[in-house]
């Protein structure tokens, strides 16, 4: 979490300016009549109010979780440039690989224990890149031969119901594992920060319920590589 601008109280106010009415300046606690009007707000869909509330992430997650993310069109984005950046990359290494589903929607089931030579990931590439490099070829191309488990970082900022519309997609259970947990972290977060607001917003299967620990449980084996991701959230937001 960067930055983040408003509150419960924000949304109520929001609403009630209809009215000509808002919270006495000074109080921050809401009553139990602010709740309900949040509450219908959230199921009778009327999403304005949540929209004066906003907040900023910078995320380092691999590309292939960032090239799904970035498709949430309300959150503005701002990522690193691997033409202007050319230091040592990092890279996402399963602990384990997960099975093809049966279900494609679902898009794993189960461990498998591949015998292809895995170790391709980054260190081949890392090698022909530095070399590359070494050579004289401009970072913007020679990025190329970096692979999609690069990790990679961006700004992200937006309003409480587009984090919220993201969520309630990313936190689903057919949402990618690694994707999964990096909405899981940014829901936890609004959580904190929209105690009344978010919970009536993002209404997936098991969310409420379900915390980043448990998605970590989901395997024993845990595919999470702990460089990017240390289990509390930490490494992922600055
Ligand atoms: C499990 C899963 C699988 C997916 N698979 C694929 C895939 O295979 N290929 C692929 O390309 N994408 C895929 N997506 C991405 C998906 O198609 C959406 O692009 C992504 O989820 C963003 O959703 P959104 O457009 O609702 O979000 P946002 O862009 O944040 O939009 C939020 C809401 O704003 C409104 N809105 C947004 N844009 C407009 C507009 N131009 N005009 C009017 N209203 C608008 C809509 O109500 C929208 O729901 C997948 C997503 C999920 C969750």
């Amino acid at each position: 979490m960067m930055d983040y601008m408003g509150s419960d109280v924000t949304v109520v106010n929001s609403a009630r300016v209809s009215f000509g009415k808002k919270i006495p300046r000074g109080r921050i606690y809401l009553t139990e009549k602010d709740e309900n009007l949040i509450k219908y707000l959230a199921k009778h869909k009327h999403m304005s109010p949540f929209g004066h509330c906003f907040a900023t992430f910078h995320v380092k997650a691999p590309i292939f979780v960032a090239r799904q993310l970035v498709k949430h069109k309300f959150l503005r984005w701002n990522e690193i440039s691997r033409r202007y950046v050319d230091e040592e990359p990092e890279f996402y290494e399963p602990k384990t690989w997960r099975g093809r589903s049966k279900d494609k929607k679902q898009g794993s089931d189960g461990v498998v224990y591949p015998k292809a030579e895995t170790d391709f990931i980054g260190y081949t590439s890392l090698r022909v890149y530095k070399e590359l490099l070494e050579e004289g070829v401009a970072p913007e191309q020679a990025r190329m031969v970096l692979p999609q488990n690069t990790m990679t970082e961006w700004y992200w900022s937006g309003s409480l119901d587009a984090f919220a519309d993201m969520c309630n997609l990313r936190c689903a259970s057919d949402t990618q594992y690694e994707t999964r947990l990096v909405a899981r972290s940014i829901g936890d977060q609004m959580k904190r920060l929209f105690p009344v607001s978010w919970p009536e917003l993002v209404k997936v299967n098991g969310y409420q319920k379900e915390k980043l620990e448990d998605i970590n449980k989901w395997e024993d084996a845990n595919p999470v590589n702990q460089a990017w991701y240390d289990g509390d959230g930490g490494e992922l937001f600055e």
